[in-house]
């Protein structure tokens, strides 16, 4: 009863407010008007009068929007009461809230299983890993055969030169171009010039497209000769060759897309066959977006030496990826698999590399390089071309024998080839020898050339077609390689981890960034209702911050840039670019967001040496983390501006920093005060700031919006403060904070465990060490969940292989609990909007923070941390989860964020081996229960033991583990890493624990991620008293569905105008796959839908889209469909891209 008075007031509150405010609105515009007349000549009444409605259909709409976004918050608040009240069941008023909670997860579900083909997690079950020598092919066995197994069928080879350049490694990305990449793509030009059945593959865009600007139109045109006459081909496609380990398929998609549509635009191609021969173990997601962006073959490389033996065996190193969720044929993509060491001549011709290396004709002897092997080259001559050609062709056999089908693909190539014209002359001239002798002598049945990928594809497909042989298929992915003995290329997940951070923040940024700039330039064009955008606005030089943004992002997903495998200054020229990046898009963000946000646009100037909005925090330099700005507090309301970069209506703590204890935050548009708390900022362990204060409020974000506060100075007295409490075992302390309540618990206090709670959760610490030991969630499940901290050291021998920047080499006593001669400093802080508690060790800072906010926001537990192991030798520092959740040896990872991935913990393996991937998620399960942690960086996961999950944050080690980098990871910073940790519990159809079932993240688990991953961006307007009216800005009328992910609203260069934006912009939705076995608890405020057909003007209403193009994943004009209707298919755990106009 007291309920629904409440509501109808809310209601009628919300009415009147609309009304009002229109009101308002429109007595604004006729105060305006008669000023414009007076300026006008007569002649355009009409058109004064068309601006005028326009004007105020504008007015109407956002009118519309603000009394849709109260109506939401009004249901999130109704959804929220009514979980309060424990009415759970009686959902009859929710109609958006189906029923039976999670009939939309069976999608997903149903697409499980099925395909009968290879697991690779069988694989590993399967294997002894046992690393017998087998001979000249060391990893392998030996291979025989008869000899007249080509009399048929001819052995058809496809010798393919290729050139890896790496944009950026031992040299920068501007160094190698100079020293070496230029000499090569001029090379290319000349010497495929001269003949025509000579041929290359080319794959770093990155590379290539930096060249095309330098070189003249001839040039120009002969390139676009070669690639029309087959001679080059573009292979992939991508910005780099992309890691595939730590890189999301955010910025995976970002790189591809960067590079498909450079080609597409200065070359018209699209790339059909990927390249990936260096990147350090493989994923299916990459895979997937290959597939997705048109391509259908691909060649992988850096496999487990043991896999690849397992491969040839069963003559499966050519088989059908297909995506471990899908049971369709729908995903596969043809992968072929280098069955040796590595992609260089020695390791590609055939098994032994004593012979191959004598193939490789720039080893010959005077060069500079030379065989290891003890056997140099020797030029073709007529007196030895037989002998050579008759040893060459003994290993091309052997090779193929590895294979189902006669044609045979064999490399010819290694790092930065191809410089020097005496390569090219050395390479083509002794080969072609070789393949003339061939040609002369039918006998040997061998048909030899050179070829590109394309080539060998077709020729495949071919034969395959013709002989009726069918390739397996594999699902799974190719982690953790490992190259020879138990070298485990672990190490590099974690490897430089503050750059994988801002690698994130990066992408965050850029996502952001895109689409506000999307959204502002639509708002433009409708305002002006003539297509045209503002004047002042400077959209050209915006949008080429954005590319310049998406090529920085792009180029870090080098194979050797997010890995952390660079030289220090390499690092420091990446670390530069993603710092330089994410202040250009800062300033793209904030004038967006000015004008959207101005109530009178015409209001609007652009300066940008003083721009409207600042961000609310600095980065000073690249290696440094964001430091907050004290905003300056008076009477007069400064105005605090948020922006929700997720498509979900959100409910946030922001947190600012003042230059006062008393401060009062209202939502501009109502004047409704928020909840709020004010924190000390800790100068020190135990010392506050007394001039700086953290301001912290719930905010409620609709989304993709731009919501305005007003932050003023308040009364002495009035906001909440947190209250602590300080711990320090064994040592008085004095804390100095002359703001804030502080205790010092005695004597039985000071013995008790610490706790927190919230509507949700409860936590208990160790009053020891501050770290977690046990959460119960509000339903009665109770979980151990104890936080450790341990290091690894390496091993310690002097003949012993150490670890370094790829592998992780641990000493054989494996972790080491963390210990400290001093026990930490514990604060405890105490508020209404959230809690924490606080652990000061040596090496790092930890926190356990949780919000008191009732919406699911508040069912996780955020933890920080902030490393420093600058100090230490040859030291890796883990966090460890010890939990009592019986997950067996299985456990899940993201792949790229991606996909979840399930893991075996195998004691056949080293323990380095046991460490994979991690890009955002990871969890534990058992029938009763799941245990998350989502991350906002990518780092090594692994589950040692049931119960466990372990998180590598940071490593410091002294010394080159041979891979080629020459040194070790010693540029170690101050480094921050961020996590929730979410507990559910599972009920219904409860799983068995483990079998190789496909799972997904809960709902919930999804929300959390996407508000991690995305956090809202604070801008802050000038405080003078001129400030201009600003005005929310709320897009969409509601929340996406929960599991559609708006992954990016990317303006498109316009064709005619090269530089310049387009109005068509690329619409990237990810549906995601969700776990059946929990309800989401508590409920969020956005819904799933039981069908794949999607109306998209329905989903973004009140934006509308015109002529709507189904197009790849690369947004390539060929891969366009016919236009389209608004009704469109999104399939659980597909991306779907569209071409669109914002109407
Ligand atoms: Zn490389």
């Amino acid at each position: 009863m007291k309920r629904g008075r409440v509501l109808a007031v809310l209601v009628g509150g919300v009415f009147c407010l609309a009304v009002m405010s229109l009101y308002r609105k429109l007595e604004q515009m006729q105060g305006e008007e008669p000023q414009r007349d007076w300026e006008t000549p007569a002649g355009q009444d009409l058109s004064l009068l068309q601006q005028k409605i326009d004007r105020l259909e504008y007015l109407l709409s956002n009118n519309n929007r603000l009394v849709a976004r109260l109506r939401d918050s009004l249901l999130h608040h109704k959804a929220s009461r009514k979980q309060e009240g424990g009415g759970a069941n009686s959902s009859s008023e929710h109609a958006h809230i189906p029923a039976e909670p999670l009939s939309g997860c069976q999608l997903a579900e149903e697409k499980e299983g099925g395909a009968g083909g290879v697991q690779l997690l069988d694989v590993y079950d399967l294997l002894t890993f046992d690393n017998k020598d087998g001979g000249v092919w060391k990893q392998g066995f030996d291979i025989s055969y008869r000899g007249d197994e080509w009399d048929e069928q001819p052995l058809e080879l496809v010798l393919v030169p290729h050139s890896h350049n790496d944009p950026g490694w031992l040299k920068t990305f501007d160094r190698y171009y100079e020293d070496q990449t230029r000499h090569i793509l001029d090379n290319m030009l000349l010497h495929l010039g001269q003949d025509s059945r000579r041929k290359m593959i080319w794959a770093e865009i990155s590379y290539f497209s930096k060249w095309w600007n330098d070189i003249d139109e001839q040039k120009r045109a002969a390139a676009k000769r070669l690639v029309e006459a087959g001679q080059l081909e573009l292979v992939t496609g991508g910005w780099v060759m992309a890691d595939e380990a730590n890189a999301h398929y955010y910025a995976l998609l970002d790189q591809l897309m960067e590079g498909h549509q450079w080609l597409q635009t200065h070359l018209g191609v699209e790339p059909s066959s990927g390249w990936a021969v260096d990147p350090f173990g493989h994923s299916p997601s990459m895979t997937y977006l290959l597939k997705g962006a048109g391509l259908s073959n691909m060649v992988i490389q850096r496999v487990h030496y043991a896999v690849k033996k397992h491969f040839a065996q069963q003559q499966t190193l050519e088989f059908l990826w297909r995506q471990s969720w899908d049971s369709s044929t729908r995903s596969d993509i043809l992968c072929h698999m280098m069955p040796f060491y590595s992609y260089d001549v020695p390791h590609t011709c055939g098994p032994n590399p004593a012979v191959c290396c004598q193939f490789d004709f720039h080893r010959l002897p005077g060069g500079r390089v030379f065989c290891p092997w003890r056997i140099p080259p020797q030029p073709i001559t007529e007196q030895n071309v037989k002998e050579r050609a008759l040893l060459l062709l003994d290993q091309y056999r052997q090779k193929s024998r590895l294979f189902r089908s006669s044609v045979l693909l064999v490399s010819l190539g290694d790092d930065f080839r191809f410089v020097e014209s005496s390569e090219w002359d050395a390479q083509f001239n002794n080969y072609q020898k070789l393949f003339d002798y061939f040609d002369q002598h039918p006998e040997l049945h061998i048909k030899a050339r050179f070829g590109t990928l394309a080539d060998y594809f077709q020729a495949l497909h071919r034969r395959l077609s013709a002989s009726g042989t069918s390739l397996p298929t594999v699902q799974g992915d190719f982690f953790t390689y490992a190259d020879r003995d138990d070298h485990y290329w672990s190490g590099y997940f974690t490897s430089r981890p503050f750059y994988k951070r801002l690698d994130r923040t990066l992408e965050a940024t850029l996502r952001a960034t895109e689409i506000l700039f999307s959204l502002a330039l639509a708002e433009m064009r409708r305002f002006h209702g003539d297509g045209r955008l503002v004047a002042d606005f400077p959209a050209r030089e915006h949008f080429q911050r954005l590319v310049a943004g998406r090529r920085s992002l792009a180029l870090f997903q080098h194979h050797d840039a997010v890995t952390g495998t660079a030289r220090d200054p390499v690092v420091v020229d990446y670390g530069t670019r993603l710092f330089h990046s994410i202040l250009n898009l800062r300033k793209v963000l904030q004038s967006s967001a000015h004008w959207l946000l101005l109530l009178d646009k015409s209001q609007y100037h652009h300066d940008q040496s003083k721009p409207f909005l600042q961000m609310d925090d600095v980065i000073s330099a690249q290696d440094a983390l964001p430091q907050k700005t004290p905003l300056t507090l008076s009477d007069e309301p400064r105005s605090l501006v948020v922006f929700n970069p997720t498509e979900q209506l959100r409910t946030s703590v922001i947190s600012v920093v003042v230059d006062s204890p008393d401060a009062r935050v209202v939502d501009a548009e109502t004047g409704r005060p928020m909840a709020a708390q004010i924190s000390a900022v800790w100068a020190e362990p135990s010392r506050a700031s007394s001039e700086s204060f953290q301001l912290s409020f719930v905010a409620e974000l609709p989304p993709l919006s731009l919501v305005v506060y007003h932050v003023t100075k308040a009364p002495v007295g009035s906001t909440p403060r947190a209250r602590y409490t300080v711990y320090r075992h064994g040592n008085a302390l004095t804390v100095h904070s002359e703001h804030f309540l502080v205790s010092h618990p005695q004597g039985q206090e000071a013995d008790a465990p610490l706790s927190l709670s919230n509507k949700h959760v409860q936590i208990w610490s160790s009053e020891k060490t501050g770290l977690l030991q046990k959460l119960r969630l509000h339903t009665g499940l109770v979980r151990q969940v104890q936080v450790q901290f341990l290091w690894y050291g390496t091993r310690t021998a002097a003949n012993q292989d150490k670890s370094g920047a790829y592998l992780f080499l641990p000493g054989e006593e494996g972790g080491q609990l963390y210990s400290s001669s001093e026990p930490p400093l514990i604060r405890v802080s105490r508020g209404p909007v959230y809690s924490d508690i606080t652990s000061c060790f040596r090496h790092f800072t930890h926190t356990l923070r949780l919000f008191h906010l009732d919406g699911h926001a508040g069912k996780s537990v955020q933890i920080s941390n902030m490393v420093d192991i600058r100090s230490e030798v040859n030291r890796e520092l883990v966090m460890r989860l010890v939990s009592d959740v019986a997950n067996g040896n299985r456990f899940y990872s993201d792949l790229n964020g991606f996909q979840m991935q399930q893991r075996r913990t195998l004691e056949k393996l080293p323990l380095q081996a046991n460490f994979y991937p991690m890009s955002s998620a990871a969890f534990l399960q058992d029938s009763s229960s799941r245990l998350s942690v989502l991350a906002a960086q990518s780092q090594a996961v692994a589950s040692l033991r049931p119960g466990e999950l372990e998180l590598v944050l940071d490593r410091r080690l002294q010394q080159d583990d041979n891979r080629g980098l020459g040194q070790g990871v010693t540029d170690n910073k101050l480094t921050a890493s961020l996590y929730h940790l979410l507990l559910e519990e599972r009920r219904g159809g409860a799983q068995e624990v483990g079998g190789a079932s496909v799972q997904h993240l809960s709902l919930l688990a999804h929300l959390t991620s996407l508000s991690l991953c995305h956090p809202p961006i604070n801008m802050v307007a000038p405080g003078d008293g001129q400030m201009p009216k600003l005005r929310d800005f709320v897009p969409l009328r509601s929340s996406l569905p929960c599991d559609v992910h708006l992954l990016n609203l990317r303006t498109l260069e316009d064709a005619q105008e090269p530089g310049s934006p387009s109005q068509e912009v690329g619409l990237l939705l990810h549906r995601k796959g969700f776990d059946c076995s929990s309800a989401p608890d508590p409920r969020p405020t956005c819904t799933w839908n039981v069908h794949e057909e999607v109306n998209l003007d329905d989903v973004f209403s009140p934006l509308r889209f015109r002529s709507v193009r189904r197009s790849g994943l690369t947004l390539l004009r060929r891969h366009d469909q016919p236009q389209s209707s608004r009704q469109q298919q999104l399939r659980p755990m597909e991306i779907s891209a569209f071409r669109v106009q914002i109407d």
